[in-house]
């Protein structure tokens, strides 16, 4: 059955509010994706509390996609880059991996998006690394422009390396139109609208909602407005249990705890240079419980 999700508001700092559209009660994944905050737009002295300091990842990429701005991502296997709108940064944390988020020199305002991708069992023990892709497919039809910055759609293919089958599409339109996407049947699927509206199938997809599609179907009928944004995520459903805390995902509460006293004690993820100063855990002050799928 589909679904509208209204996204949560939540703090990724004292004052500093995002919308969540994934986790979310009613939606935990897609494919792989995980997790999906919306921040911004916003300008002048409010874009400074969005510099985030040094802190850990395990078993996940975070993808970051830029709507407007800049943000200088800085890790501790040594990567400093730039990220613009249009780019996608890939960050493979495997078994740990520490960065920092800062606003960009440049930045006059900031809008995106950053996506969590759980990795499969099979990979969540690797090395880290890290992407980064100006170059992706880019194509318009009509008056929409399109931009495949995860997997492949039509003939197309991204660059970015992920390790289950997904689709992270960038849909933007300068006119209104309607749209015949093909989907892969055995995805499920999301539809984030960043901004504008959009009908799916005579459903009014309000702003900053995500529409879920269960696997099954070979197309996707989009009507959008002038000026409608949204990403469309995709992916194999993920068949693994997933125990997110903070920053990290795990399987079992024992590795996120192992996890959290390691960055305590400034062990396993190395050192972010110039990246400011760590971020500390919060206080493990939730029991956690091991998921239940
Ligand atoms: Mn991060």
């Amino acid at each position: 059955m589909t679904s509208l999700i209204a996204p949560r508001v939540t703090e990724i700092a004292p004052g500093v509010a995002v919308r969540r559209a994934l986790p979310t009660r009613a939606l935990r994944t897609v494919g792989a994706w995980c997790f999906l905050d919306h921040f911004g737009p916003v300008q002048g002295e409010g874009m400074r509390r969005f510099s985030i300091g040094p802190h850990p990842h395990i078993g996940l990429q975070t993808a970051t996609w830029l709507i407007a701005g800049e943000l200088l991502h800085r890790d501790s296997i040594g990567s400093v880059q730039r990220i613009r709108a249009g780019e996608l940064n890939l960050m493979t944390a495997g078994k740990g991996i520490a960065h920092s988020e800062l606003l960009g020199p440049d930045a006059q305002q900031l809008h995106g998006l950053q996506f969590w991708i759980a990795l499969p069992d099979a990979r969540r023990h690797d090395a880290p690394s890290f992407e980064h892709h100006a170059t992706l497919p880019r194509w318009r039809e009509g008056d929409v422009e399109f931009c495949l910055f995860v997997g492949a759609l039509a003939g197309r293919a991204s660059p970015a390396t992920v390790h289950t089958p997904l689709l992270g599409l960038d849909v933007h339109a300068t006119a209104s139109a309607t749209l015949r996407l093909p989907l892969d049947p055995s995805f499920e699927h999301a539809l984030y609208l960043v901004s504008g509206t959009v009908q799916i199938e005579g459903t009014s997809v309000p702003p900053e909602h995500l529409w879920s599609l269960p696997a099954g179907p070979e197309t996707l009928h989009v009507e959008v407005t002038q000026d409608a944004r949204f990403v469309l995520l995709g992916g194999r459903p993920f068949d693994q249990p997933l125990l997110t805390w903070w920053n990290f995902v795990a399987r079992d509460p024992a590795e996120i705890e192992a996890a959290r006293d390691d960055w305590e004690h400034g062990r396993q993820f190395g050192v972010v240079a110039d990246g400011g100063e760590p971020i500390k855990a919060p206080p493990l002050d939730l029991k956690l419980r091991a998921p239940s799928r």
